[in-house]
């Protein structure tokens, strides 16, 4: 006997729990069916994002902030502190209870809202049918009127680099080291390379980031990017382009490394090494081959730009299907998949999702880069104000960075903006508005900003497009 539901969500992180309650807002029966354990063994919802991603990593950037900050500014500022100590048990135990407090959150939730919150493997089979396995492998059959899939991405394993989840570990693990280690290896200088990179250097690590390409953050802003390097060199993050690694060997509790780069084979030897050279979509044991669902050339669920996989009442969203792999994506696309099943309006604007990198400082983006408005040919012009020209970074003693907003010559639009810079990741909700309602620099110029704040950063650098910024000297 199968319990009928109207929408069934196989996967509980960031996609598929808003997908759920939003079918529920909708007035539909909802069950939301995840598998994720922690560490352990306990159940949890919220995916890679709560228990093992976002939060965690935040928390821990944080934390490990502060520390930074205790230690090199505080002085600056006229504090005088005695040698500040960590106490990284304590530490991570905030971020384990921050995790516990926001996946129980969730539970919370689905019980104010409505949905049925199921735990075990779900398993799609041929006719909307979802056969959800518990740990104790009893089996559970759930009738759906429409499926959403939101299984989410599991790290990239490199075959010539054997994870042990001991010495060579994934983001995960990496989040829960329990003592810092002497020499960190990271392979990967990506988003996960710089952020953890960041957290286990400010405790202490020696750390050695080897990344494959020439060129450090393509996806960024040239600028940007070229801003970045630098400050992550003054932490004292040893990046080391155009590396190839050949081979990892754990001998005696510690990892050697073989390489090559433009200079030849090179050897490195660490305590810890963390493999982050991105992420693939999960797919494993979800869905019977009858089901007829197709899967793209990377492993994604193919889909059309509202999410249907072109299977009748099965959809799929988060980092399971192509686009970037961000929490706030998969969410977007798990509302509009829950209103399209209610017969509600629905649609995601891929052309105006933020990214935001949690380093300090902080980066972030949204919209094409100067080198892609380039590339595309339309003229355009850019306006540009450093962070060390406004009066709050300043009193913060955060002057470094710069806002940057490039636009259309022609009619004025804005075509990207980019931040690297305190709070960078709150100052770009702004462009992100701005950009979703088809706003011109002269909108920007025109919107009165509070002073002294950050924000003012966005509205010099609209100025700046036009060569009337006020206070940065116009180029
Ligand atoms: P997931 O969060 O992966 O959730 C999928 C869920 O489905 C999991 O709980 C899984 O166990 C479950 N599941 C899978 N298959 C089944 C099945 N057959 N039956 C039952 N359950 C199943 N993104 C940001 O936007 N901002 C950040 O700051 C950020 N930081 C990150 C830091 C790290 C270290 C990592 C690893 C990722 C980070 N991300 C960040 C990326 C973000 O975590 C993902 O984009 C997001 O979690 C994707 O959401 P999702 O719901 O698609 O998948
Ligand atoms: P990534 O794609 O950001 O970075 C992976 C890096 O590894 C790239 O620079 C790539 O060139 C490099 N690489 C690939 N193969 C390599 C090899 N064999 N040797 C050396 N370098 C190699 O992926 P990630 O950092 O693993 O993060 C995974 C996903 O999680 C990303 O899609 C990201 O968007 C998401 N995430 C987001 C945030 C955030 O929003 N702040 C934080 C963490 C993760």
């Amino acid at each position: 006997m199968s319990e009928s539901f109207d929408v069934v969500v196989i996967g509980g992180g960031p996609a598929g729990y808003p997908a759920a309650i939003r079918a529920a807002q909708n007035g539909l029966k909802a069950a939301c069916v995840d598998e994720w354990r922690n560490t352990d063994g306990s159940h949890a919802f919220g995916g890679t994002c709560l228990n093992a991603g976002c939060i965690p990593s935040k928390a821990l950037l944080e934390s490990t902030e502060l520390l930074h900050r205790a230690r090199h500014e505080f002085a600056v500022h006229g504090i005088k502190t005695d040698a500040v100590s960590v106490d990284l048990a304590a530490m991570q135990k905030r971020r384990a209870t921050i995790v516990k407090t926001m996946t129980g959150g969730i539970l919370a939730l689905f019980k104010a809202s409505g949905v049925v919150a199921v735990q075990g493997h779900g398993r799609l089979l041929a006719g909307n049918q979802v056969e959800v396995t518990a740990d104790d492998g009893s089996k559970r059959l759930l009738a759906a009127k429409d499926v959403v899939l939101a299984s989410g991405s599991t790290p990239v394993r490199l075959a010539s680099v054997p994870h042990d989840g001991k010495s060579i570990v994934d983001s995960w693990n990496a989040l829960e080291f329990d003592a810092v280690p002497k020499r960190l290896g990271i392979i990967g200088a990506g988003v996960i390379g710089l952020e953890l990179g960041s957290v286990w250097r400010r405790l202490g690590s020696e750390v050695t980031m080897l990344e494959a390409l020439d060129q450090f953050l393509p996806m960024a802003d040239g600028a940007v990017a070229k801003e970045a390097q630098r400050h992550f060199k003054k932490l004292g993050l040893d990046i080391r382009l155009g590396a190839k690694v050949a081979r990892a060997n754990v001998t005696g509790g510690a990892v050697d490394l073989v390489y090559s780069s433009a200079s030849g084979e090179q050897t490195l030897q660490v305590d810890k090494l963390v493999v982050a050279v991105g992420r693939r979509p999960f797919t494993e044991g979800l869905f019977a081959p009858e089901t007829g669902l197709a899967l793209d050339e990377r492993g994604c669920i193919r889909v059309d730009e509202h999410c249907r996989t072109g299977v009748a009442h099965i959809w799929a969203v988060g980092d399971v299907v192509r686009g970037p792999m961000l929490a706030h994506k998969g969410k977007e696309e798990g509302l509009m998949v829950a209103d399209l099943i209610a017969g509600r309006y629905g649609e995601v604007n891929y052309k105006v999702i933020p990214s935001v990198i949690y380093t300090a400082p902080e980066i972030a983006w949204v919209g094409q880069t100067e080198e892609q408005v380039k590339a595309g040919g339309r003229p355009y012009k850019v306006g540009s104000f450093p962070f060390a020209a406004s009066g709050r970074a300043r009193a913060m003693e955060a002057s470094a960075g710069f806002a940057k907003i490039v636009a259309a010559a022609d009619d004025d639009e804005i075509l990207g903006v980019h931040v690297i810079g305190p709070m960078a990741g709150e100052l770009i909700a702004e462009a992100v508005l701005a950009m979703e309602y088809a706003a011109s620099t002269e909108d920007l110029q025109r919107t009165i900003h509070a002073h002294p704040t950050l924000s003012e950063a966005i509205h010099e650098a609209a100025l700046a497009a036009d060569k009337r910024a006020i206070d940065s000297i116009n180029r």
